[in-house]
Order: structure tokens, then sequence, then C-alpha cells
């Protein structure tokens, strides 16, 4: 029988919430850290020792022995590095436990190995962790014990960002500027902030560990490398939406307890459209915190599947095939007094704000839809995007019939009077009219759609860190935001003005808006028309970093220097080529010790089965048949291996990162497809029993 599961209880138990602070933490210490949650600014060092003591104590309370700042470098993964809270015994011998402000607030945990793109060069290696203040603490319970972890930037000794965190935070503070401007042309002099949202959804795949042991291209690649598909794929979409077996609901339940009790407010599960792939998705939050709590959901998928004899697989494209795996990033801005800027609203009022919100998101989008792209790029991603299965590469925006009919007839007459679906609007200065919450359909290949209320950026990959997505979108909007807002403020007759720059903008911008099917061929085509960007793979995005465009965008709002900006693109051309690296040595391993070996000891049964049959006077006809299928394939995989081999030589001598990647993917990609389809091939005329590890169906049907 399950055992009874009492949410409320559980809920955030391992958090160190507000809540707990304030019931632990004398008043003006309470009111000096909120104080500096909603409005920034530096803790004085009293409240910082105060409030470091009070973590301690409930963390110890709680069993905890050792604390860590947890941060987010650019591998996308997280870091840790524990320190245990005991301090010199005292000359009683007794251990006094310990942990101070500065502490609590600043961290140098050295970890000059990470990639920083020639941010740091090793005789300069410090890198500073500074506390994420309005990200809540947490206590980490695994094999370790458990760990008070301080969500935290990482910086360089110059202040540099090293991570995925730092330019968020800042995007954040861009974007809750200019909207700010934006609420108060319309008269909102309430609000002191607005945030943005995000809710991510993630997809991932569950399969059985001993069997994920045996492959060692999973093991190593987090894919597969080689693999036939089976008889059944995911054709009759029996598994979408299906009912969730036994093994895989006791892990969900298990994975959401965990996530619970850090706080994480996981939602929704179900299965998704390929074998033995499911989703969760959490109610969406600041996003800054949805980035944390993302990154928490990643480890709790991986640490609770361990548990139950399974493994997470969190790869874009672990089977090929069969879909992948994405994220699809929920997006909205929130004002702190309630307002969601980009909910369409019930008064004409709104809808000119909304309809401005509209208008420049529709310019940021456009204005940087390269961007945009590079920001959902990682090496696995390649493999999805543009694959009939996710968004294509092309970033376009769909609105539903009904708001891009409003968005037409501002574009057509500068007024919209009138509703689809019925509705009839009055004129004059309230010429824009009331739209109705959920009037949208649903387009599931466009890259960035509305939803109702928010917009949903589908391209993000299964295992990235929602960090650069997030800042790309807080960013752009911000100066789409800056733009409008420099204008309406100087305006003589403001009704004028921002009916004039709504219509402005999306005539201007209406290019990519795009309602039809972004899987068609001729799409590609569309777009190309359109003069919007296509930027197939990883490689083809990262060079938008530094366009004139980009440092511009991103050193007025102060979200990248040019440095960072080029040491990001450093990072990825070395991620990129290190990936392929690995994947390709991985495959000319499992070729040469394991699929070659057991293929020529087929041949060898075969032949053997040859001259029986003819000793024994019977056809041999079927054997000697196979026998040659399977030699002539044979060939073929060790003349691929040995094309592989060599071109992973000339890759491993260049020292360009640039240079280097490009080639990873222009040569030795091909030359992995070339080794893999003759494997493939003998995989569906191999004895079952002699292929030396599980395969796709094994691996997809029977978890
Ligand atoms: P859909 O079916 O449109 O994908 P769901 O209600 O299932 O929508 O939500 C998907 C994700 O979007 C969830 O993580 C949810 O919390 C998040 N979400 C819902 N509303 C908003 C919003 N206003 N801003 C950001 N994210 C949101
Ligand atoms: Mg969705």
């Amino acid at each position: 029988m399950a055992d009874k599961i009492n949410i409320e209880e559980i809920f955030a138990e391992n958090v160190f919430t507000y809540a707990t602070m304030k019931e632990r933490l004398p008043d003006d210490v309470f009111g000096e850290f909120m104080h500096v949650v909603e409005n920034g600014g530096e803790l004085s060092s009293r409240a910082a020792d105060a409030i470091a003591k009070a973590m301690k104590d409930w963390a110890v309370e709680l069993g905890a022995t050792h604390y860590s700042h947890w941060f987010q470098p650019l591998t996308g993964f997280t870091a840790e590095k524990h320190d245990s809270f005991i301090s010199h015994p005292n000359k009683a011998g007794k251990m006094l436990l310990e942990f101070k402000g500065k502490e609590l607030v600043k961290g140098e945990p050295d970890a000059s190995s990470f990639p920083s793109g020639g941010l740091r060069a090793t005789f300069e290696a410090r890198g500073y962790t500074a506390w994420d203040i309005t990200s809540p603490v947490f206590i980490k319970e695994d094999a370790t014990g458990k760990i008070l972890c301080i969500p935290t930037a990482f910086c360089s000794y110059k202040g540099e960002a090293l991570d995925k965190k730092t330019p968020l935070l800042r995007s954040m503070d861009a974007i809750n500027k200019q909207a700010l401007r934006i609420v108060r042309l319309f008269g909102n002099t309430k609000a002191t902030k607005v945030t943005p949202s995000v809710g991510a959804e993630q997809e991932y795949f569950l399969v059985d560990r001993e069997r994920y042991l045996q492959r060692d291209d999973l093991v190593y690649a987090g894919r597969t490398l080689f693999g036939a598909l089976p008889p059944k794929g995911q054709e009759m979409d029996d598994h979408y939406y299906g009912c969730i077996r036994e093994r895989i609901g006791a892990f969900m339940k298990d994975l959401n307890v965990e996530l619970w009790k850090l706080g994480v407010t996981a939602k929704t599960q179900h299965n998704e459209v390929a074998p033995a792939q499911h989703e969760l998705a959490p109610i969406y939050e600041t996003s800054n915190v949805a980035a944390d709590h993302n990154q928490l959901v990643m480890e709790t998928l991986k640490k609770v599947a361990g548990r139950h004899g399974l493994t997470c697989l969190l790869h874009e494209k672990p089977f090929q095939g069969v879909n992948g795996s994405g994220k699809h990033n929920n997006w909205s801005l929130t004002t702190d007094n309630g307002v969601n800027l980009l909910d369409p609203g019930e008064t004409p009022n709104e809808n000119i704000q909304f309809l401005l919100v509209l208008a420049c998101i529709m310019c940021a989008v456009d204005r940087h839809a390269d961007l945009l792209r590079q920001s959902a790029s990682d090496v696995g991603n390649d493999h999805r995007l543009g694959a009939d299965e996710a968004p294509p590469a092309i970033v376009s925006m769909f609105l539903g019939e009904q708001l891009e009919d409003v968005v037409m007839q501002l574009v057509e007459t500068g007024e919209a009077t009138h509703l689809m679906e019925g509705g009839v609007l009055e004129t004059g200065v309230s010429t824009l009219p009331d739209l109705l919450k959920d009037a949208t359909d649903r387009n599931r290949t466009s890259p960035f759609a509305f939803t109702g209320n928010k917009f949903e950026f589908r391209m993000v990959g299964s295992s990235d860190s929602i960090g650069d997505p997030n800042t790309i979108l807080n960013t752009i909007v911000a100066q789409a935001f800056c733009d409008a807002a420099d204008r309406l403020e100087a305006a003589e007759d403001f009704d004028l003005a921002v009916h004039d720059l709504i219509k402005e903008y999306m005539t201007k911008h209406q290019r990519i808006i795009f309602n039809g099917n972004g899987y068609a061929p001729e799409w590609v085509e569309e777009a190309k028309r359109r003069g919007l960007p296509n930027l197939p793979t990883m490689l083809d995005a990262v060079e938008t970093l530094t366009t004139e465009k980009s440092i511009a965008l991103f050193e007025k709002f102060g979200i990248f220097t040019q440095a960072e900006l080029e040491s990001r693109k450093d990072v990825l051309y070395e991620t990129f080529a290190k990936t392929i690296h690995i994947e390709g040595k991985c495959m000319m391993e499992i070729a040469k010790k394991k699929l070659i070996p057991a293929i020529v000891f087929y041949a060898k049964e075969l032949s053997e089965a040859v001259i029986a049959a003819k000793n024994a006077g019977v056809s041999d006809r079927v054997q000697r048949d196979l026998l040659e299928r399977v030699t002539a394939l044979l060939e073929k995989m060790q003349d691929a291996l040995v094309l592989l081999e060599s071109e992973m030589q000339i890759a491993e001598g260049m020292k360009d990162h640039k240079e280097c990647a490009l080639f990873y993917r222009d040569r030795v990609k091909v030359a992995m497809e070339a080794l893999r389809e003759p494997a493939d091939a003998l995989e569906m005329i191999t004895d079952k029993e002699i292929w030396p590890f599980p395969t796709y169906g094994d691996l997809l049907f029977e978890v």
C-alpha cells in the first residue's frame, strides 16, 4: 500500500524559508534581510553574522554537518565544495560549530579548472562565489549526509561572470528597470518591481540501470551512438499521456517527495511521446529561482532514478529515430502589485498596455532572433532542433489566430476594431480590442508561442541550464521597453504616441510572426524570403554573441562585457569539440572492442554453418547469403572506423577552439555517421544472442 504523504508538512522542509527566518531572527535583522531581497544592496556585517548563525543552528538541528556555496559554472552543471561546520576544539576539547556572516556571503572556492574561456589565467585563478540572497538556501540530503547549500554567483577576481547565474541576475535588473518605466506610463504608481517568472517543463528518459551500464555510449556520451530501431517506435502514440507503469510511478512518487522537501513545486507529471520518455513541470516562479530549481530537478531526477534501479537520461537525443527531449521555458512578467504584463486583460486601457508590451516583444524577438536561437543551443540540441519533433532552428513567433488578427488590423489600418469570434469593439482611443484569454489555439511547431498569458520558448534543450535563454529573453525585451519608454516619456500626446508606436513596431516586425507549420520545408524558404536568420547548428549560432548589435545590447544593459562574451564563445567552441571528441572515441572503442569482435564471431559461426550444410548435403543458400551480407557490412564498418580514426587524429592536432569545433562538426560527425550505418544494419541481421549490448527495444520497452 502506498504510504500517506502529507504535502503540507514536507513542503520546503529542507528550505530556510522566510517564515523560518522570521521566527529565528531578531525583527530588525529580518527586516534588513527582506529589504535587501526586495531592493538590492548589501547586508551589514552584523545582520550577515546573525543570519549565518541562525542558518547554521537550523541546519545543524536538522542534522547538517557541512555547508557549501552552490554555483553554476559554464559547464552548465552545478558545482559544490563542502566545508564542515567544525572549528578548532576549545581547551576543554569541545567542538564548537561555526559559521560566520562572511562565510555565508562570500566564498573563494579556487575552482580554477572550470571553463573560463580565457578570463582567468591559472596564475590569477581566484574565483569568488557570492550569495544570491534572492534564492532560498536549502539542505541537500544524500549519502554524503546533509549539506547546507547556499545558492551563489561565481565571478572572477575582477568581477567578470564565470557562471550562468550572474548574467541572469543582471538581466533581471535590466528588465525590472525598463518594464517599470512602461507601467508608469500607464499610470501604475504602485508597482515597485517587475519580475520575470519562469516555469520550465522538463522532459527526460528513464532506462533500466543494469542495461544502461552495459551501454558504453550511454555511460560516456549520454546518448546512444549505435542502435537500430525496434519494430515499434512511437507511431501508435500509446505512450503519450498513457497510464504510468508501476516502476515509473514509484520513481515519480519518490521524486516528488524529494523535490517538495527542497521547496520545488513539482506539479505536473506524465508520459511523453517517445517510449520511456516522461515530463515534469513545476509551478512557475521568479526566473533565477526557477533556474536554480531546474538544476535541482535535474539532479534529483538522476539521484532518485538510481534508487529505483533506473538511470535518467537528460540528453536531448538519447535515441535516434524517436523524439528527443526539450525544456519548454514558459516566461511572463509580473509587477509586485500583481499585474501580469502578458495578460491581455479585460479593460481596453490595459489592452493598450498589453499591445505595447506585445509590440515590444515582437520587436525584441525579431531584432535578436539570432541571439535567442543561440541561447537554446547546446551540443545535444543539434540533433533535435529542426528534426520534425522540436521547433525548427528558425526563430518565429506564434500568436494564435485571434491575436494575429488584431496585429494585422493594427498594421493595416492603425486600428483594431473587432475581435475574431464575434466580439465587436468601440472605436475611439480605445481602438484596441479586449482579448479573450485562451482564444489561442496551440501550435506545437512554433519555437516561441503565446499561450494565453505567457510566452513559451520551446527550443531549449533538456540538459541545458535555463540561465542563458532567460538572460537573453530578459535583455532583449528590456532593450525594446527602453526604446519605447524613451519615446513615450518624451511624447506630448501619449495616447497618440503609443498608438503610433504600436502600429510602427507591429508593422516593422510582423515578419517574425508565423502561425503555420514550422516543420514544413516550405517554411525554410519562406523564412529566407522574409530575411529571418536560419542557424541550423550550435556552431552557426556562436558568432551571434559578438556581432556589433549584440555587444552594443549587452554593454548598454550591463549584462556582458565584450571580454565576457568572447570568453563564452571560446567555452562554447571548446565544449563542442570536447563533446564530439568523447563521442568519437567512444564509438571507436565500442566498434573495436565489442561490435567487430562479436560480428567476426558471428561470421565464423556462419561459415561453420555453411560447411555443416555442405557436409549434410543440404542447401547452404541462406547461410551463405547471410555470411556474404555480414562480411560486406563488416568491411564497410572497418573502412569507416579507419576513416574516423584518422579524422580524430587530425582534430586532436588542432589548437584553435573554433577551427577545431568546426572540424568536429563537418568531418568527425560525418565519419561517425558513416560508422554507425553499417553497424545498425548489422544489428538487424545478427543473432540477438551475440549482439554485445542491450538494443533499443530492450532499453525503450522493457523499463
Ligand atoms: P501549458 O499547458 O500551456 O504548457 P501549463 O499550465 O501546463 O501550460 O504550464 C506549463 C508551465 O508554464 C508550468 O510550469 C506553469 O507553471 C508555467 N506557467 C503558467 N503560467 C505562467 C506564467 N504566467 N508565467 C510563467 N510560467 C507560467
Ligand atoms: Mg507546455
